[in-house]
């Protein structure tokens, strides 16, 4: 008999394809939904035909009804700030198009490189340094994927390849499943990261067939999340990360420093004690990358260094994530704050 009841709950929860394919992608959904009017805000359907808004329902529920200030929504909604451009803001700050050696690969640093598994997202951020990447280009046949294999088997130095994308966890379990073997027979593999925010967007994401690849490949699985803002984790975020847990999963988190949406310590403390009690540890907070169409949520560096040096004094070392800036043509993420002032 239980195991008829547990038939049951598990056919009416809704699978994350589901969730992936009914997010909302409408401005004027999303605002009644929230019972916003236009008004209290600066909605832009010219910034929504640039870059789509694209937000998936479980998100949407942890946005508080009737906050035009709500750090969730402004994560996602198109505004008229996003149309205005500034100087210094370009379409590829980073400078990836040129460290695409194969299609599919980004390799800048020495011993780790990025597969660009996904093109797509669960959710788009209004701030996101991808929002200009040529995806189009870096679509994949399975012949052009043996192609990158083949690059990873030739470069020995690398011993960690990390899932990118777009988001690699949209692409689908049997193709992840059976990229993570080719990669798995390279001897000097590792390790395999996978960063993706699709988990705390989509919890239902982490189901059994994506826990029954990831574990049972002889690489070191370790997922770095995205969380923004601790009311980013609710009871569904906080499970799903038990269900990696339990399978001995590491779990890191990064941020992004956002203007009007986490630029506060007392905000980024919360934060990372919140993913600590639910077991995820901080790794990254970025300062946001130059892209055209973010300056609105930009800080000078001074700012964010006070703010950094502010939130040492309110954490434990292990709970303050290394704050660090992407430098084109460096061998690593740029630390950033180290001489307290
Ligand atoms: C950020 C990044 C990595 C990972 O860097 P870590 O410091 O190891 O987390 C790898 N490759 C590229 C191109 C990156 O941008
Ligand atoms: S790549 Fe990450 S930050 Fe960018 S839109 Fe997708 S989920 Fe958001």
């Amino acid at each position: 008999m239980p195991s008829i009841i547990t038939s049951q709950t598990i056919d009416i929860q809704p699978s994350w394809k589901t969730e992936f394919s009914q997010c909302i992608s409408s401005i004027d959904e999303l605002l009644g939904r929230l019972q916003l009017k236009p008004e209290q805000l600066s909605p832009s359907h010219q910034a929504a035909t640039d870059f789509p808004l694209r937000v998936p329902r479980p998100f949407v529920e942890r946005m508080k009804i009737g906050d035009p200030n709500d750090p969730l929504l402004a994560q996602v909604l198109p505004v008229i700030q996003e149309t205005q451009s500034a100087v210094g803001y370009s379409a590829d700050p980073l400078e990836e198009t040129q460290h695409n050696p194969v299609p599919g690969i980004v390799h800048k640093y020495r011993n780790r490189l990025l597969l660009i598994v996904s093109p797509s997202c669960a959710i788009n951020c209004r701030y996101c340094f991808r929002r200009h990447f040529p995806y189009q280009e870096n679509r994949q046949s399975k012949e052009q994927w043996q192609q990158a294999i083949a690059y990873i088997s030739r470069s020995k130095e690398i011993n960690e390849v990390i899932f990118s994308g777009g988001d690699p966890l949209a692409a689908n379990d049997n193709f992840l499943s059976w990229l993570t073997k080719q990669i798995a027979d390279i001897p000097h593999i590792k390790r395999l990261r996978i960063h993706s925010r699709l988990p705390v967007v989509i919890p239902s994401r982490i189901d059994e067939p994506f826990l029954s690849w990831i574990t049972a490949t002889r690489l070191k699985p370790i997922i770095v999340l995205h969380i923004n803002h601790s009311n980013e984790i609710d009871s569904s975020v906080q499970n799903m990360i038990q269900r990696l847990l339990s399978r001995g999963i590491l779990i890191l988190n990064q941020t992004v420093l956002l203007k009007g949406i986490n630029d506060d310590a007392q905000v980024l403390s919360e934060l990372s004690e919140t993913v600590y009690d639910a077991g995820v540890l901080p790794y990254y907070l970025h300062l946001l990358d130059p892209i055209e169409g973010a300056s609105h949520f930009d800080i000078s560096q001074q700012r964010a260094e006070h703010i950094f040096h502010q939130l040492q004094a309110e954490l434990p070392g292990f709970l303050v994530p290394k704050l660090v800036r992407e430098i084109p043509g460096k061998k690593s993420k740029t630390l950033m704050g180290q001489v307290n002032n």
